[in-house]
């Protein structure tokens, strides 16, 4: 038997992983697929005409055998997987993406979409039910239902030649990473580098058959390389190497390449019917619009770039006394990490001990508790697939049952690196029955040993914070729909919860709950804890001026109404930079050719949503603050109008119910320190 193509009958049906085996996957997935098939036959040869539930919700609740096995067999992927399951993915991928192609594609199904679509303001549906419509509709739609059969060809065509670019785009800059070294032979170079990255590049050198010390464009080699190393003409040698990635006019560069993404993005978003490839992403983000982006990113500009410079001449006044004339790139991390050891000189090591990990756990169970009434009771009795994950019961302080948690903490080999919070299964209402999510967090913190328990540094702490935010997200869903229900939001609006929970670990109300010292039992001296707080800010104005500069530089490549006018990558670049650099320019360096978040991975037009929902956790906290970080009122309308709600409805409409108004800027300055 195959446990997993029957509906599993454990506690709160959660998935029976002893009882599954990696053949299980293969024969499941198989059958799964083929079960989805004839539900969604159906819906496409039903003779009734048309309607919302024959045809919209049926497309909603179709495959839950397959959503099932997807859950477990993904979730596994990534928190304890091995050669055979990523055998196992490589051989079903091709044949999820068939199926959702075949259905995507399927014309006599978009039809009963689009006449529903066409309608939608005659059916009475609430708004949730024409959130979904819509969403539906426009997953056909976003991929060129709507076209001729000779504008479906061009189209894909021209994703066929974008996922061929990006693909090259990425191996490039990883080849052009991958192919310099720096090989030291003398320790006296190695001047000012801590310990532990001496001992990496070390071996480094060893595995790679040599004497001395190797370091290398990967970021463990080299932040710490830029960080540290006092030998300045080291620094601008490794710092060249790094800004010249694909850019070096060799078989691995990335200039035409940047060039033809641009151009057939623009081709592709035209073909759809948007102005431009920033319009076409933008239509489903909170921002809505480029010319919103932009002048977001324009107010935080003007607030930010006289503090930014104001902390440029700090750091260049501080090399000064190194006998440095010009401030360059190289030298920003180097004199940056001495002067926060000037003002803060702040030790991880000496607050790790107030940070046991089960006193971190029961924290921000208490600050759950206090804000949304939710209870967490460890359980033995809930099937897990490796001995390190610990399961929780959820209740809510009314008696309702909310969730199974499963977290698991610590890195293991078959464990990738990170943190993240998934599912394993999702939240929905059905023939009146409620269905709960199982919700998991896996994380990547310290271990504990024979004489320690698991101390978390400050930075461990704020991740775990964030990820129980998302989960938060999760547990709280209240949605009817799956596919709109929990994090299931546009993007620029998912990182609300996470980052908005961080924003407790700084308050001293709620470290005093729960940092302790784990031997001596002392709380957290305030002086620790302002030292903590005042480091967050450190070169605020810098940070975001930098991150601004890379979010203007992904709007400027694609919210542009002509592409194919651009000709010089480096002179478009420079120009676009031009307002927000503090450095000279280096004239062998690009940024734009290994750019991989906006030209590798799906950031494109989206970069701003970095500093997008920083303003909007911050001015979401400021709600807090104002009515006392603990009101159960303002809690309440949180969860009402965001954590309860998912995708139902626009975020900035589910945002303004909740905080009364659209967020603005401010209160992120503020707390940044930057608005005076
Ligand atoms: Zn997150």
């Amino acid at each position: 038997m195959n446990p997993l193509l029957h509906p599993f009958k454990t506690k709160h049906t959660t998935a029976p992983f002893s009882k599954i085996k990696n053949e299980h996957f293969k024969p499941a997935f198989k059958e799964a697929i083929s079960r989805a098939k004839a539900e969604v036959d159906a819906i496409i040869e039903n003779p009734e005409p048309p309607s919302f539930e024959n045809t919209i919700v049926a497309l909603e609740f179709y495959g839950d055998t397959l959503d099932r096995i997807s859950s477990v067999f993904f979730n596994l992927n990534s928190a304890e997987t091995n050669d055979e399951i990523q055998k196992i993915a490589k051989e079903i991928s091709p044949w999820l993406s068939e199926f959702s192609n075949d259905i995507r594609l399927n014309k006599k199904l978009f039809k009963r979409v689009k006449s529903l679509y066409e309608n939608r303001k005659s059916l009475g549906l609430t708004s949730e039910q024409q959130t979904l419509l819509e969403k539906k509709y426009k997953g056909f739609a976003r991929n060129g239902a709507n076209l001729n059969d000779k504008g479906k060809k061009t189209l894909r065509e021209l994703d066929k030649k974008l996922s061929k670019l990006s693909l090259q785009f990425g191996e490039n800059v990883l080849a052009e990473t991958n192919a310099y070294e720096l090989h030291i032979a003398n320790e006296n170079q190695l001047k000012g580098l801590p310990e532990s990255a001496k001992e990496a590049a070390q071996m480094l050198a060893k595995q790679k058959g040599k004497q001395g010390w190797i370091f290398t464009l990967d970021y463990p080699s080299y932040v710490p390389f830029m960080t540290y190393i006092d030998d300045r003409g080291l620094r601008e040698k490794l710092a060249k190497a790094f800004g010249a990635r694909a850019f070096n006019n060799n078989k691995n560069d990335n200039q035409q390449i940047v060039l033809d993404i641009t151009k057939f993005r623009h081709k592709r978003a035209q073909l759809l019917g948007y102005q431009t490839h920033a319009h076409f992403v933008l239509e489903e983000r909170m921002a809505e619009t480029p010319e919103k982006v932009l002048s977001f990113e324009n107010t935080l500009l003007q607030k930010a770039k006289p503090a930014a410079e104001k902390e440029f001449k700090q750091l260049a006044t501080l090399a000064a006394k190194d006998g440095v004339i010009q401030f360059q790139k190289w030298d920003g991390a180097y004199y940056a990490e001495k002067l926060k050891k000037q003002l803060f000189d702040l030790d991880q090591e000496k607050l790790k001990p107030y940070f046991k990990l089960e006193n971190v756990i029961d924290g921000v169970f208490t600050v759950a508790n206090k804000l949304y009434g939710l209870l967490f009771k460890e359980v033995n009795d809930i099937d897990v697939y490796h001995k390190d994950v610990k399961t929780y019961e959820v209740t809510h302080t009314n008696g309702n049952f909310m969730a199974v948690l499963y977290a698991d903490f610590f890195p293991r080999k078959g464990k990738r690196n990170g943190a993240w919070m998934t599912s394993y299964k999702g939240q929905w209402k059905k023939e009146n029955s409620n269905s709960r999510p199982h919700i998991s967090i896996v994380c990547n913190f310290t271990k504990p040993t024979e004489t320690k328990p698991s101390l978390l540094t400050f930075n461990e702490v704020t991740t775990l914070f964030h990820e129980f935010g998302h989960a938060l997200h999760g547990m709280l869903a209240n949605t009817i729909y799956p596919s709109l229900s929990g994090t299931s939001v546009y993007w620029d609006f998912v990182e609300l919860p996470s980052q908005l929970l961080e924003n407790w670990c700084y308050e001293k109300e709620v470290l005093d709950l729960f940092a302790n010292h784990y031997e001596t039992g002392e709380p957290i001296p305030m002086k620790l804890v302002q030292k903590i707080k005042d480091a967050a800010n450190f070169l605020e104005g810098m940070q975001t001026l930098r991150q601004l500069s890379f979010g203007l530089l992904d709007m400027a490549w694609h919210a542009g109404e002509s592409p194919e006018a651009i000709k010089d990558v480096k002179a478009f670049e420079t120009e676009v930079f031009a307002n927000t650099q503090l450095y000279p320019d280096v004239a062998e360096n690009c940024m734009s050719t290994a750019f991989s978040h906006i030209f590798q991975g799906g950031y494109s037009s989206g970069y701003y949503s970095y500093k997008w929902a920083e303003v909007l956790d911050a001015d979401a906290f400021e709600h807090f603050k104002e009515t006392g970080i603990f009101n159960k009122e303002t809690a309440a309308k949180f969860v009402e109008n965001v954590l309860s709600k998912g995708g139902t409805e626009k975020p900035m409409v589910l945002y303004k119910r909740f905080r009364g108004k659209e967020p603005n800027t401010d209160a992120l300055l503020k707390r940044a320190g930057l608005l005076k």
